[in-house]
């Protein structure tokens, strides 16, 4: 059991100073001066820290990504100190352009793996490619049947490394998504990756224009990797559509016209669109490729989950977004929209995925399933092979 005391709280609205109970992995209660005294109850002291929810990071290239320079530009799995050290109680994996040697059984057992070190974790089934490589064969089974898969993704459409799927095949797959959906009761979400060409989110938008599927089955990302798609992915929003902005980024990206995520939150809110349809995520373990001054090609660098929480950070900091607007983002949404009921509040019986911050809002604990992970910023639940 955990008792945190007298800490401002927002669940992510702010709710004032309260006392947090935490047994079971779970909130227990939510409330003010509470008095319980237990042996093995540890006590946290909240005065002058901030509680908030565990982040959510909802596209993350688990079991590593790239090798779109060949198979020496093939990155690295993620660790679970990467997720901890920056807040991330609840990750998403998928695969990303290479399908065919990174495979669903190996995204699937990476999950299991971050869940047996103490956090949650779910996946995508599929790549960017259709047909997609399910684990069992068929999309459906797969979210029927296997706790961890809650969608499919990423899907890339508008790229030059697309699949360039059909509006039969894409419009199928959705199908499929949605009923799966249905019947597991899941999201059955469609994570679709977008990439720089100007067909932009039209395979979408011709879908849910021609079919009855609708524009809330699917979450495209990178939407801030361009100007013009960014501009297209505010008025996809205000039809009611959900916009994910990519955090991992590189100051190339940014100088050839990326809108950084921070940014593109605040641009989007002053546009109009509703916060609960903006989502952030990392993109980690996927590759960016850096050059020097003069242009050259000089490696690969890596995405981070930590560029989940700089991009908190600095949407309040620098853009003046609002604590609870830019905790939405990475918390409560991406909990709604993929719907993991039990997670991205903090509030009795949801699971106890808390994050607690400083004055300068730098993360002092981070608690996952009601266990502490980080306490004074010392991460004291190490990775397998860390
Ligand atoms: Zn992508």
């Amino acid at each position: 059991m955990i008792l945190i005391k007298n800490v401002k709280t927002f669940k992510p609205e702010a709710i004032g100073k309260k006392d947090l109970l935490i047994a079971g992995g779970k909130f227990i209660d939510v409330d003010e001066q509470l008095d319980i005294s237990y042996s093995g109850l540890k006590i946290i002291d909240g005065t002058g820290l901030t509680a908030v929810p565990g982040f959510i990071d909802s596209h993350v290239h688990i079991l590593g990504g790239g090798g779109e320079g060949g198979f020496k530009t093939r990155t690295p799995e993620i660790k679970l100190s990467n997720m901890i050290s920056a807040g991330v109680t609840t990750v998403v994996g998928c695969i990303g352009t290479d399908g065919i040697s990174r495979r669903m059984e190996s995204l699937v057992a990476k999950a299991k793996g971050l869940k047996e070190e103490g956090v949650s974790a779910y996946v995508y089934s599929g790549s960017y490619r259709l047909p997609i490589a399910t684990l069992t064969n068929d999309v459906m089974k797969d979210l029927l049947f296997i706790e961890e898969i809650i969608g499919v993704g990423e899907i890339a459409i508008s790229d030059h490394r697309s699949s360039q799927p059909s509006f039969e095949e894409l419009s199928k797959l959705s199908a499929d998504t949605r009923t799966a959906g249905i019947l597991s009761n899941k999201a059955g979400i469609l994570n679709v990756h977008l990439g720089d060409s100007d067909k932009g989110l039209k395979p979408i938008i011709e879908i849910v224009n021609n079919t009855e599927i609708p524009i809330t089955q699917y979450l495209p990302t990178h939407i801030n990797r361009n100007e013009q798609l960014f501009k297209e992915g505010i008025e996809y929003a205000k039809k009611g559509g959900y916009i994910d902005f990519t955090t991992s980024t590189t100051k190339q990206f940014i100088d050839a016209g990326e809108v950084e995520a921070p940014l593109a939150i605040k641009k989007a809110i002053e546009s109009g669109v509703k916060i609960n349809q903006i989502t952030l995520s990392s993109d980690g373990q996927g590759s960016l490729p850096a050059f020097d001054s003069t242009g050259n090609f000089t490696g690969l660098a890596v995405g981070t989950s930590m560029s989940l929480y700089n991009a908190f950070k600095k949407a309040i900091k620098v853009y003046d977004v609002s604590i609870e607007e830019a905790l939405m983002t990475i918390t409560k949404n991406p909990a709604d929209i993929l719907k993991l009921t039990n997670k991205g509040e903090i509030k009795v019986n949801l699971d106890a995925d808390l994050v607690l911050l400083d004055d300068e809002l730098n993360i002092q604990y981070v608690i996952a399933n009601g266990k502490i992970m980080m306490e004074k910023n010392i991460m004291i639940q190490k990775g397998t092979f860390e």
